[in-house]
């Protein structure tokens, strides 16, 4: 099946060449003709997937079929997303598919002044990408008008869910027409995003697609048990002696993130570090000199580096094993793309043990332990608790998570 078949038209046709892309992922096969036909839709589909292109090529064609007169500050299409990385990503994706359609785009998220927001708005544009929390603000200051809303998505659904969103996005559905199609994409079909889905969706169609690329295939993994007041040294060694030069580190923590890039580069390893406490201007140029290899090393926290896409990204580290196994799977997500090679490895202290065994048992295999003879762990140290505020819960499925409204205003605050 190629993109010509699906009934794209030709200003589209060409910036997917332009991209070269020559066939449709599974996602897109299922996902264009249903969008084109107005349909709602819920679907289950990570990043990595080409889910982008899947909504935003059939938002495109749909919205050129018609051309209604528009008043200042009324939109055609809305896309939500958990973060503003994410947002990035698909405004981006948006300016690509669409630079041969007529359409005009904008982002809105928090961390950064709002008149800039308010004013591109003013002017007029038919497609917002926005996080919810400071769209909700500009509706509330009357900054946009939903009256001519035809299209609303919500991207990565789960993670707007898990980071406390759901009110803002209630509040914002009631702005919105009734009569809209509306498209819902999640990594996971939980019973919270299908209840979520059955008061927003009508008769979706629903689409599930597993990423291409699953883990066992595309993506080595391997364990180094090591002490963790010796994770630094082995990572800086295993950067300098593997010659990594481009690796993506995940810690728990903010405050861990900024001590270990800062750690690297007093070892004279180029690094920085990406959370949500960096402003949004330290967050885009931490990406861009990681993308452009100003940077070697790129240490990011679950929130932050939720939606980061650099093709080809060849190893990712977990420094620090994340609290909810699903996040493994993301984390380790970001390498092996688009039938490339990927490594991911773990470094893994005492602490960290019962951790390990829960993304075994959700992965559905043992990942393969590599001693490394000069980092040894010493037997005669004990597990502790983990001591990041979240201690070792969360360890089930992503439905078991708490629901602790700190820890959701947090992530808000994290993704604002
Ligand atoms: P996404 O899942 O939307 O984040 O897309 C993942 C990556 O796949 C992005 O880098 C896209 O540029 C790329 N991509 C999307 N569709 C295709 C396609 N049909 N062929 C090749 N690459 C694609």
């Amino acid at each position: 099946m190629s993109f010509t078949t699906l009934g794209l038209s030709e200003p589209l046709l060409k910036s997917i060449a332009q991209e070269g892309y020559t066939e449709p992922t599974p996602i897109q096969k299922q996902a264009i003709s249903v969008v084109l036909e107005g349909r709602d839709v819920l679907a289950a589909a990570q990043t990595g997937t080409g889910k982008t292109a899947g909504f935003t090529l059939p938002l495109l064609e749909n919205l050129a079929k018609t051309s209604p007169t528009m008043k200042p500050k009324q939109i055609r299409a809305l896309v939500l997303t958990p973060t503003r990385e994410l947002a990035a990503q698909v405004a981006e994706s948006v300016k690509t598919y669409g630079k041969h359609t007529p359409f005009k785009s904008t982002m809105i998220f928090g961390g950064v002044g709002i008149n800039p927001q308010l004013a591109a708005l003013r002017k007029g544009v038919e497609i917002v990408i926005a996080t919810p929390g400071r769209l909700l603000d500009i509706a509330g200051q009357k900054g946009i008008d939903f009256s001519a809303l035809e299209v609303l998505i919500l991207d990565e659904a789960d993670r707007m869910l898990d980071m406390g969103f759901i009110h803002d996005i209630k509040k914002l559905m009631k702005m919105m027409p009734q009569k809209r199609q509306t498209l819902l994409f999640s990594a996971t079909f939980s019973p919270e995003i299908k209840k979520l889905a059955s008061g927003l969706l009508h008769s979706p169609i629903t689409i599930e697609v597993a990423r291409e690329n699953t883990t066992a295939e595309q993506i080595s993994q391997v364990v180094h048990h090591v002490d963790k007041s010796r994770k630094r040294e082995l990572l800086s060694q295993l950067i300098k002696t593997k010659q990594w030069e481009q690796v993506l580190v995940f810690t728990r923590t903010k405050h861990g993130a900024n001590r270990l890039s800062k750690q690297l580069e007093e070892s004279g390893i180029k690094a920085s570090a990406i959370h949500g406490n960096k402003s949004q201007g330290a967050r885009t140029k931490a990406l861009s000199d990681f993308k452009n290899r100003t940077v070697r090393v790129l240490v990011a926290t679950d929130i932050a580096a939720r939606g980061i896409d650099i093709d080809q990204l060849p190893h990712v580290v977990n420094y620090e094993l994340p609290n909810v196994p699903e996040d493994y799977v993301h984390r380790i997500g970001r390498t092996g793309r688009a039938g490339m090679k990927g490594e991911a490895v773990s470094l893994v202290c005492v602490d960290e043990h019962k951790l390990l065994h829960g993304i075994e048992k959700f992965i559905g295999s043992k990942i393969e332990k590599v001693d490394i003879e000069a980092f040894r762990p010493d037997p005669s140290i004990k597990a502790e608790p983990i001591q990041n505020g979240r201690g070792a819960r969360g360890q089930g499925s992503r439905n078991k998570r708490p629901h602790n409204g700190g820890r959701n205003r947090n992530r808000q605050a994290a993704a604002r």
